[in-house]
């Protein structure tokens, strides 16, 4: 197979994060120290050699890119301070500004000024769009939906939703393509029979169950974290806490609108802390402000090395997520306290405005790895299943 060589490679990563990579002689400590590395996923040294030859497409299709969870332990072995964590960050920044076509990514990843801008003129946008077709504020009771109406907010959300899809796939489908034929991966020897089949169903179980939702190999990674720092503070736990949050929280705006389809409850309308989705969403929403509340407070200390280089994109994600979850507890909040106190229509405002932007955002800012990080586990998975299991079942 001919790889095309890109000369401005090394460079362009360069804008992504990756400062000190010229500093690598090859000498392979990186990948000896690196707790994820097996005999078959050499990395990052592999990775840096494809910077630094230029070897672009060799580069993008590397699933190791995601196996990553940039723990940093290879930057503190690294003999010339070349940063190998710090490259593989700003190799998956690079990789979602590719696969992103819309250009968005690549502005807001290389210039942080823009970035902020977009992040800004976004939110006040949709804030500006909500407000106009603003009903009146109740008084005594609270009525959100008398507020901003929900069939604005549904309307709106349906959009964001349909041009996060469109260009999520678009991302995804460029990476699932390059990613399987680096692999040697066919659309038959993943669904072409039923032991095929059975084994995409198993390496689909490995990577949702004990991958992304039981985060195996990050655990895995945060063994050296283990001795310096208490369960409740460890990296893959606030890594899986804020995950937990999100998920739980979309679950449950999904439950509640669910009822009010179904004419059980009508969405908004106050019920008891203990009625389930009522339950799930403040269990999640702790979880996501903790978690999120611990990694803003680790970047800012930046004791680890892990945290000690945030780019404006890391602190974009960590925000928005921030926001959306502490101004929930305050709508909370709001709609429970006697006297129903106006400043709840405000937050209220505010708190769709700022979740809207965070999943309109999601494929072209670091939150897009909660999808190109399984696709790549995926085949990790599958390369990790006899390939004879399907040779016997066919
Ligand atoms: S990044 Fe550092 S440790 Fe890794 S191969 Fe290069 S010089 Fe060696
Ligand atoms: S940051 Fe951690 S997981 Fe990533 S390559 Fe370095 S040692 Fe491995």
């Amino acid at each position: 197979m001919t790889a095309l060589v890109d000369t401005n490679l090394l460079t362009d990563l360069k804008r992504y994060g990756a400062a000190n990579v010229s500093a690598c002689f090859s000498c392979g400590t990186c990948t000896a120290t690196c707790p994820l590395v097996s005999n078959d996923s050499t990395f990052p040294r592999r990775m840096i050699r494809y910077a630094q030859v230029g070897m672009r497409d060799r580069l993008l299709s590397s699933k190791e890119l995601w196996t990553c969870y940039a723990c940093s332990e290879c930057s503190e072995t690294c003999p010339t301070q070349a940063e190998p964590s710090e490259f593989m960050a700003a190799a998956r920044r690079y990789a979602i500004a590719t696969y992103d076509r819309t250009g968005l990514a690549r502005a807001m990843y290389t210039r942080p000024a823009i970035g902020t801008f977009i992040g800004v003129a976004l939110a006040v946008l949709f804030a500006l769009f909500m407000y106009s077709g603003h009903g009146p504020q109740s008084v005594g009771s609270r009525d959100i939906f008398g507020f901003i109406p929900e069939g604005l907010i549904h309307n709106l959300g349906i959009a964001a939703m349909v041009i996060v899809f469109a260009a999520g796939l678009v991302g995804v489908a460029t990476m699932a393509r390059a990613v399987s034929r680096e692999a040697g991966v066919s659309l038959r020897s993943v669904l072409g029979s039923r032991a095929a089949l059975r084994r995409s169903a198993g390496a689909l179980w490995t990577t949702l169950a004990v991958e992304t939702l039981g985060q195996r190999r990050y655990r895995n990674d945060c063994l050296s974290d283990a001795a310096a720092q208490p369960w409740y503070a460890r990296r893959w736990f606030l890594h899986a806490a804020t995950m937990w949050g999100f998920l739980g929280l979309l679950a449950a705006t999904i439950l509640d609108y669910g009822l009010s389809v179904a004419g059980i409850k009508a969405t908004g309308t106050p019920v008891p802390i203990w009625y389930p989705v009522r339950l799930l969403g403040t269990v999640a929403g702790i979880l996501l402000v903790y978690g999120a509340t611990m990694l803003i407070v680790q970047r800012v200390r930046g004791r680890e090395r892990s945290v000690r280089h945030s780019t404006s994109a890391d602190w974009t994600l960590l925000a928005l997520i921030w926001i959306t979850g502490v101004t929930g507890f305050a709508l909370e909040l709001a709609l429970y306290l006697p006297g129903a106190p106006a400043w709840g229509y405000w937050v209220f405002l505010f708190h769709v405005a700022i979740a809207m932007e965070l999943v309109i955002l999601a494929p072209f800012m670091k939150l897009a790895h909660a999808v190109y990080r399984p696709v790549a586990l995926f085949f990790l998975a599958l390369a990790a299943t006899p390939e004879t299991q399907i040779k016997e079942g066919a």
